[in-house]
C-alpha cells in the first residue's frame, strides 16, 4: 500500500485526536491534546496501552484520568519552580567546588614561593652567621629559627584551612551525589541509580536478571484512603522487596513501580526472591495508623527478564514491561517470566 502524503497523514492524525477528544469529552486543552496525540501516533507504547486498559468496556477517560496519564508518562516538563532550584543548586556547587580548587592552588603557589625566598633568605643569612662571632651569632641564629617557625605555621594554618573546606565540599558533594541517586519517598535507589548500576555490571559482562514490579490496583488505595496512606504503602512494599532481595538493587522505577536488578542469580533464584515479597505482602494486614481502617489485602504483578548480553538498560526494561503488562491482563498478582510462555506464575488460589 503506498504510504499517504504526509500532509494527508497529519491530517488523519488531527482528525483521529479530535474524535478522542471529543470521545472522552475533554477538553481541547494543549495537554489534553498532546496526550491523545502521544496515545495515536504510538499506538504500541504502554501510554496507548494503558488508555485502552482505563477505557475498556466504553468507560469514558475523566480529566483526572487524563491528567495522571500525563505526568505519569513523562508529558509534563518539571516544574519551572523544581527545575529552577535544583538547577541553582547545582550551579552553587559547581562554582563552590571550582572557588575550592582555585583557593588550594593559590595555598600551594603561595607556600611554593615562601619556601624559595626562605631557601634563598637561609643562604644568605648562613653566610653572614659563618663571618660572625659569638653573642651576635647566637642572637642571629635566634632571628632566624623564629622566623623558620613563624613560616612553618603560617603554612600549616594555610594548608589546615584548605583541607577543612576541601572536607566539607567532599561531604557536600557526597550528599549531592546521594541525593541525586535515591528516591525521596522511600530512600531506595532512583531511576538514575538503576541505570548507572545496569551499566556497570553490563561493562563488567555480570549476568543480570530483571523483576519489574508494579503493584496491583494501587489507585484504589489513593482513592479510598488517600495519598499519604498510599505512600505509606509504597514505603512498605519498597521495604518488602528490600528485605526479599538480599544484596540486589532495588530501585522505585516510578509511582508504583519497581526495579529489581539481580546479578550473578539464576532466574529461578531471583524469581523465588520475587515470590518471596510476594507472599510477605500478602501475609500483611495493611491497617490506615490512627483510625485503624483495614486497607485489604495488597498484591503486585511482576515482569522478568534476564540480561542479554550489551543489552541496554531501556530494551531490558522493555522487555520486562511487556511482560509486565501480561501479567496484568491475565489477572495481576503474578509473575510472567521471559521464555515460559503460559507457565506464569500465579499467586490466586
Ligand atoms: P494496575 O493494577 O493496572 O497497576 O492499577 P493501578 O491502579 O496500580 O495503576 P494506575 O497506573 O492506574 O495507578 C497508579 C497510581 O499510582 C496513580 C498515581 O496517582 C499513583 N501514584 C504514583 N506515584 C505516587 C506516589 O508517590 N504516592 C502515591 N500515594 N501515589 C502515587
Ligand atoms: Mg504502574
Ligand atoms: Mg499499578
Amino acid at each position: 500500500m503506498a504510504t499517504p502524503a504526509k500532509s494527508v497523514t497529519d491530517r488523519r492524525v488531527f482528525d483521529a485526536v479530535g474524535a478522542f477528544l471529543t470521545k472522552h469529552r475533554l477538553d481541547p486543552s494543549p495537554g489534553n491534546y498532546l496526550l491523545a496525540y502521544r496515545a495515536i501516533v504510538s499506538a504500541d507504547e504502554p501510554l496507548a496501552r494503558e488508555i485502552e486498559d482505563v477505557t475498556r468496556d466504553g468507560v469514558r477517560l475523566s480529566q483526572d484520568d487524563a491528567d495522571r496519564l500525563f505526568v505519569k508518562f513523562g508529558l509534563q516538563r518539571p516544574q519551572p519552580d523544581d527545575h529552577d532550584r535544583a538547577y541553582a543548586e547545582e550551579t552553587a556547587l559547581v562554582e563552590e567546588a571550582r572557588s575550592q580548587i582555585e583557593r588550594f592552588a593559590r595555598v600551594v603557589q603561595a607556600t611554593r614561593e615562601g619556601n624559595a625566598a626562605y631557601g634563598r633568605e637561609l643562604n644568605h643569612t648562613a653566610d653572614r652567621l659563618s663571618r660572625m662571632t659569638g653573642a651576635e651569632s647566637i642572637e642571629g641564629l635566634l632571628r632566624l629559627t623564629t622566623a623558620m617557625i613563624d613560616r612553618a605555621r603560617l603554612a600549616e594554618e594555610r594548608l589546615e584551612q584548605a583541607v577543612g573546606e576541601a572536607e566539607t565540599l567532599r561531604r557536600k558533594l557526597a550528599s549531592a551525589t546521594e541525593e541525586a541517586h535515591s528516591d525521596a519517598l522511600t530512600g531506595l535507589a532512583n531511576r538514575r541509580a538503576f541505570q548507572e548500576r545496569h551499566a556497570l555490571l553490563s561493562e563488567s559482562k555480570v549476568p543480570m536478571c530483571l523483576a519489574l514490579c508494579d503493584v496491583d490496583r494501587f489507585k484504589t488505595i489513593n482513592d479510598t484512603h488517600g495519598h499519604a496512606v498510599g505512600d505509606r504503602v509504597l514505603k512498605a512494599v519498597g521495604r518488602i522487596l528490600t528485605d526479599a532481595c538480599g544484596k540486589h538493587l532495588v530501585a522505585r522505577y516510578g509511582g508504583e513501580e519497581f526495579a529489581i536488578l539481580f546479578s550473578g542469580v539464576q532466574m529461578r533464584n531471583a524469581v523465588a526472591m520475587v515470590e518471596t515479597a510476594q507472599a510477605e505482602l500478602a501475609a500483611r494486614h495493611f491497617k490506615v495508623r490512627n483510625t485503624d481502617v483495614a486497607i485489604g489485602v495488597l498484591t503486585f504483578s511482576a515482569g522478568m527478564v534476564e540480561a542479554a548480553s550489551g543489552e541496554s538498560g531501556d530494551s531490558l526494561i522493555q522487555r520486562a514491561d511487556a511482560l509486565l503488562y501480561r501479567a496484568k491482563q491475565s489477572g495481576r498478582d503474578r509473575i510472567e517470566v521471559q521464555g515460559e510462555g503460559s507457565g506464569a506464575i500465579a499467586n490466586d488460589a
